[in-house]
């Protein structure tokens, strides 16, 4: 299908939205085709590849427990590669902020 022309919903015939899409953790922005009439909807091939092999360029994603450090008090333990790879030492201050209920971000200071 030539990619410069509007593309019809194969569902029902209506011109297709060409919609941006933000993915979390990613810099790109996958395009996706939406149907307003009948909320057909799919993603575009090449930029959802692009958006693909960026996120498995992401360094790092272990999986850590919470842990019950003193009364209400948790924390979670920084493993060793993490450590290593930030050269992180006892007693250095980070920022913690929380941009959504479902992140947590760890920021070092310069
Ligand atoms: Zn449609």
């Amino acid at each position: 299908m030539p990619r410069d022309h509007k593309m019809k919903c194969p569902e029902c015939g209506s011109t297709l939205k060409k919609v941006e899409v933000n993915v979390a953790g990613a810099e790109n922005k996958v395009l996706s085709y939406q149907c307003d009439k009948c909320d057909y909807f799919e993603f575009e091939q090449i930029s959802s590849q692009r958006v693909i092999s960026e996120l498995r360029e992401t360094p790092l994603k272990i999986k850590q427990k919470i842990v019950k450090l003193s009364q209400d008090r948790l924390g979670i333990y920084l493993n060793n590669n993490l450590v290593r790879s930030l050269n992180l030492k006892k007693g250095e201050e980070i920022y913690v902020s929380v941009p959504d209920k479902k992140h947590i971000i760890l920021e070092l200071e310069d």
